[in-house]
């Protein structure tokens, strides 16, 4: 794993060149949306998951021939997501080959169905690190799934995968709906459910998530909670990894001068405490959003995508190799070429934040757009609230 890390980047900077932020020869991270079926109904969906998986998923031997290619390729970790990964039925197979191809194996779940038996199966299969997803207590997060019991069984889930010794994560999608009763959900998190991590989720406009957008965060509430995260990483007392997938948490962390800088979210704590003293270099060179850069998503159905939250087709996995799409795809090529970024493109912090390309898609249509979550682009997102969009 580690030699196949290094030998992407190495290929990378010698086909592209040393960048900043750095493309890598392959993704270094896939996440697969391997089911469209899921279990909840929740309001901020990106997949519009429901009760049913998409006729046309791959099979378990073309998942199979997804993973040969994404290890042919150079990709070292590969995370299951969803709709709800574990309800298909050959996860636990396509997990174990995942794993036994060398694969950093994560699964972001919704922790409903993770009873003591399916955490050890996880375990068994070579799975790393698990990630559930909890959007506030109990009556906040059942309505916002919308299915009662949802949070007695992702808490029991939890549990369950801690006892199994599995690294686990907890994932709160930080919105108006919850924002209030994130600071003591940490402190439960930490210390009654002995989570490993705690990341807050971006909000971003897609999908089933459109029908709440006046939920979104203002910058201002944005930057306080990161603020408040990025605290609760440089506590020595607090035993929790807090990140955030928002891309400005590397500003919010680079703003403190002695403090760690928090490259991208696609790190942890003891990878953010090496960066220490080491100069921004090293940050620009990881540079925040990931998208077309590091990672790439996979549909159910084998179609390639930049990310989860940017819904557009860039190729797809039955036709087509991962390195053929990653290197010639024009969308990807536009993911990467910040100075061109409106807003974002004249921001002294674009190498290492660029803003989230999945929200300036989400709200301007154009993955060149400005993120207009935060205080450096207000007068963006002042246009989207004059839209109408927001509170
Ligand atoms: S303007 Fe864009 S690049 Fe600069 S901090 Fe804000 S989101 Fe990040
Ligand atoms: S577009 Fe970038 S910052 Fe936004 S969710 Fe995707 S990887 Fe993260």
């Amino acid at each position: 794993m580690v030699r196949r890390g290094i030998a992407n980047v190495l290929e990378g900077i010698g086909y592209y060149g040393v960048q900043r932020p750095q493309t890598t020869a392959a993704p270094f991270l896939l996440v697969w949306n391997f089911t469209k079926q899921c279990n909840l109904r929740c309001r901020h969906c990106y997949e519009n998951a429901g009760p049913k998986p998409a006729p046309d998923e791959l099979t378990t031997e073309e998942a199979k021939h997804a993973i040969d290619e994404f290890a042919n390729a150079g990709a070292v970790a590969l995370s299951f997501s969803g709709g709800e990964p574990l309800l298909r039925k050959d996860f636990f197979e396509v997990a174990k080959y995942a794993a036994e191809k060398e694969f950093y194996v994560s699964v972001a779940s919704n922790g409903t169905l993770i009873t003591e038996k399916v955490a050890q199966k996880m375990k068994e299969a070579g799975v790393q690190y698990v990630e559930v997803s909890l959007d506030g207590f109990e009556n906040t997060h059942d309505e916002f799934r919308e299915i009662q019991g949802a949070w007695k069984r992702a808490i029991e889930g939890i549990k369950k995968l801690h006892k199994a010794g599995l690294d686990t994560c907890v994932a709160t999608t930080a919105t108006h709906y919850n924002l209030k009763e994130i600071p003591k959900l940490v402190e439960f998190i930490e210390k009654d459910l002995h989570a490993k991590r705690f990341i807050v989720f971006n909000f971003i406009p897609v999908s089933r998530g459109k029908e709440m957008v006046d939920q979104d965060l203002t910058p201002t509430e944005r930057e306080e909670l990161l603020e408040g995260l990025y605290s609760k990483l440089l506590d020595n007392n607090c035993k929790l990894d807090a990140f955030s997938t928002a891309p400005q948490y590397a500003v919010t962390s680079s703003k403190f001068a002695f403090g760690p800088v928090v490259a991208t979210h696609f790190t942890n704590k003891t990878a953010t405490e090496m960066l220490k003293g080491r100069t921004r270099s090293l940050t620009e060179f990881i540079g925040g959003c990931g998208a077309g850069r590091l990672y790439c998503s996979m549909e159910p159905n084998g179609d390639i995508e930049p990310c989860v939250f940017i819904p557009i087709k860039i190729g797809n996995i039955r036709e087509q190799s991962l390195v053929n799409i990653w290197r010639n795809s024009p969308v990807l090529k536009q993911i990467r070429n910040r100075d061109l970024f409106k807003g974002c493109g004249k921001c002294e912090y674009k190498y290492i934040c660029g803003g989230c390309r999945a929200r300036a898609y989400a709200y301007f249509n154009d993955l060149q757009g400005p993120d207009p979550g935060c205080s450096i682009n207000q007068k963006y997102w002042e246009e989207v609230k004059c839209k109408g969009e927001h509170a």
